[in-house]
């Protein structure tokens, strides 16, 4: 949020955003699992102009060990943006944003995997953003699921995650960066569709009782689309594309 310009227009007279798309229409979602060899499993996806990979390594020994758990596995995981990332350079020093992000991207899919059957080892997760365009951290989140998955992690399920937002008094799905900017609110919302479990929820911005019940009934729509998205990834690796 802040920076707002305010000549920007965010809906016009006919509902359309300033990308082109409709109020409930997301940006173009490719999701690719695979593809990284030194890794357990890896995932990369294209959120509209977020370029994202992601790496998984383990369930394995925790250095140093006194970090290890007797009862259960750890996750741990890592968010980081290159420093080409962005148009302005970006520090190549991990910042506070990366931090929160790196936690509430480890917090949200924590339910979602069976770390009570593997004590004492850790999952790595390692995401580095090659582009960002608004919306990293659900678009993050939606592929390191399918890389834990690739991996052949234990889970009860995959958490989808995209934002829903408001810009011009109207509730939109999957908030862009320019609608994160100048919008009026961003909620980043995380979903485990077959448990309907919430795993992320976060809000920047103001919002009434009705719209922010608006905003998480959207979002969750919205990431009901993406574990479409997320399930055909593997299956094109598992089981083929069609046509293959
Ligand atoms: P998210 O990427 O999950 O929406 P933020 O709301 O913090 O997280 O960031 C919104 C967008 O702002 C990012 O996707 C990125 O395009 C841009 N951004 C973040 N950090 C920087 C930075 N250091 N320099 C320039 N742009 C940035």
């Amino acid at each position: 949020m802040g920076g707002r310009d305010a000549t920007m227009v965010l809906l016009d007279e006919n509902g359309i955003r300033c990308d082109g798309r409709k109020i409930d229409e997301p940006r173009r979602i490719m999701i690719r699992a695979g593809g990284l060899k030194n890794a357990d499993g890896s995932a990369y996806i294209e959120f509209g102009d977020n370029k994202i990979l992601v790496g998984v390594f383990g369930p394995r020994d925790v250095h140093p060990k006194h970090m290890s758990n007797t009862d259960t596995g750890i996750l741990r995981v890592r968010y980081h943006m290159e420093p080409f990332s962005v148009g302005e350079r970006k520090n190549p020093a991990p910042s506070r944003r990366e931090i929160e992000i790196s936690k509430v991207i480890k917090e949200a899919l924590e339910p979602a995997v069976m770390l009570e059957k593997f004590p004492r080892t850790a999952v790595d997760v390692f995401i580095e953003v090659l582009q960002a365009d608004g919306g990293t951290r659900c678009a993050a989140l939606s592929a390191a699921s399918v890389a834990l998955a690739d991996a052949g992690i234990p889970m009860r399920d995959m958490v989808a995650a995209i934002a829903s937002g408001k810009v011009a008094d109207t509730i939109i799905l999957d908030v862009n960066n320019e609608e994160d900017q100048a919008g009026q609110a961003d909620m980043p919302v995380g979903y485990m569709p077959n448990l309907k479990k919430i795993t992320l929820l976060q809000l920047d911005g103001v919002l009434t009782s009705e719209e922010y019940k608006k905003c998480v009934t959207v979002g969750v729509e919205g990431c009901k689309l993406v574990y479409e998205i997320q399930k055909q990834a593997l299956n094109d690796k598992y089981f083929g594309k069609k046509g293959d």
